[in-house]
């Protein structure tokens, strides 16, 4: 059988830990024997990142602007115990959070369907997919305790020092304040990043803010999205038969618990934080669900939700058996695959991802599947598989699907 062929490399951002171990068997075992894999490698496992003082993460986001599309194990965010177990020179900045920055993108997270593992509300019926504006509000403030009485204002001081003042509160005893931005910039860039993905994707959009209590700084949100998509992309949305969809975010939330799925839901910084939470695990298992960051200009970097599964790794280590679930990494690459597919005018590529989709999701639906699925399906007679054994029972179901 000859191999599928690849024209432009995808740039491969390798991890750590137990993902680490996942991501060379998905290679071995599902890429390596079928495709012509062309990647441009890129190590960001923490003993790399401190080798090169985290420049080879800088240096990976530069080649994701390069070529347009990525795709990327889970990695360790240092804290202080990893800076000791790794003997690091510095605390280095999540790599996630310097790709995002220089990509200038939104994060999408969406569960993967598959059946024996419902969603706990039932009439979800196809997957409901996140959009968290990853940039300020309360996640980059100012707060203040106010110990006594005395007045709190809001002042802005403009370059030629003219000042505008806001009263906030007359205090009559102790309380708090707290003071919060968002920058036009980075709300036009969210904008672009959920319309385009919808277009993509095919899929409605729905957007909630609190715009009738925040008249000024919710409302912004809002209008940039309506002048955004009256302007760029309302006549693709007409064309597609799709729609944008702006309401309150008490009304989204009410609405989402009684919809039926298939949208995408756009969130400001915290209610994306809240709200994908409580969609991923309404659906099950974080190691459902696929995660991709999208930049403005167009560029993709596909990964898994989760992290490195470090306690699975101890054991790994210690040479016991692990079922670690790689649902969620492999289809960080069918998702890249597809991507480069369509990019480059490569239907094989495309065909090939989907099929790999395919063979995961018909393992698990015949009842074999890793240790976390095992606890939560409604299947009956389930066999609990190793890490390993689950990826080749992928194998030969895919084998089955190939020419
Ligand atoms: P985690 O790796 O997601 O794992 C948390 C727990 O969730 C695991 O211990 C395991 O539960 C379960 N789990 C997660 N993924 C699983 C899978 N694929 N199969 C089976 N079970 C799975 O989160 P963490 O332990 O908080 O973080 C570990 C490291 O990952 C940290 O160093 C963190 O910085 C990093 N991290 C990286 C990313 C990223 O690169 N995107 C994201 C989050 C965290 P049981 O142990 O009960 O089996
Ligand atoms: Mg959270």
């Amino acid at each position: 059988m000859s191999k599928i062929e690849m024209k432009t490399p995808l740039v491969e951002m390798d991890g750590d830990e137990m993902t680490r171990i996942l991501w060379k068997m998905i290679k071995d075992e599902l890429l390596l024997p079928f495709i012509d894999l062309k990647t441009e490698y890129y190590d960001l496992g923490l003993v790399h990142r401190n080798e090169t003082n985290d420049q080879v993460t800088v240096d990976s986001a530069n080649a994701t602007m390069k070529y347009g599309v990525a795709v990327k194990c889970a990695t360790i965010t240092p804290n202080a115990a990893r800076v000791e177990e790794y003997k690091l020179k510095e605390m280095y900045k999540s790599p996630n959070g310097t790709i995002r920055a220089m990509l200038d993108g939104t994060v999408f997270r969406a569960p993967i369907s598959v059946k024996g593992i419902e969603p706990c509300v039932k009439n979800w019926k196809k997957p409901i997919t996140l959009a968290r504006h990853a940039y300020g509000d309360v996640y980059k403030n100012s707060e203040m305790k106010i110990e006594g009485p005395g007045k709190a204002e809001l002042v802005f001081t403009d370059e030629n020092g003219n000042e505008t003042r806001e009263l906030i509160h007359v205090f009559d005893g102790p309380g708090i304040i707290q003071g919060m931005h968002n920058t036009k910039k980075s709300i036009e860039s969210f904008a672009r990043c959920c319309f385009k993905y919808a277009v993509d994707t095919k899929q409605s959009l729905w957007f909630a803010t609190k715009d009738t209590i925040s008249k000024k700084y919710d409302h912004t949100f809002k209008d940039i999205f309506q002048e955004i998509y009256d302007a760029e992309f309302k006549a693709d949305f007409e064309k597609l038969g799709i729609e944008y969809f702006y309401t309150l975010i008490d009304d989204a939330v009410a609405r989402v618990m009684k919809a039926e799925g298939g949208f995408i839901w756009a969130c400001k910084n915290y209610d994306g934080d809240v709200m994908s939470d409580m969609v991923s695990s309404a659906c099950g298992s974080l190691a459902m669900m696929t995660s991709v960051l999208v930049s403005p200009s167009g560029v993709y970097e596909y990964e898994a939700a989760h992290g490195t599964v470090q306690r699975h790794y101890y054991k790994h280590l210690k040479g016991e058996e692990t079922s670690t679930n790689s649902v969620a990494t492999i289809f960080a690459w069918t998702g890249a695959l597809r991507k480069r597919g369509e990019l480059d005018g490569i239907s094989g590529v495309c065909d090939f991802a989907d099929k790999l989709e395919k063979a995961t999701l018909s393992v698990i639906e015949s009842g074999r599947m890793t240790k976390d699925l095992a606890l939560i399906t409604s299947l009956e007679n389930v066999k609990i598989l190793n890490s390993q054994d689950f990826i080749k029972e992928i194998r030969s179901e895919l084998e089955k699907l190939l020419p």
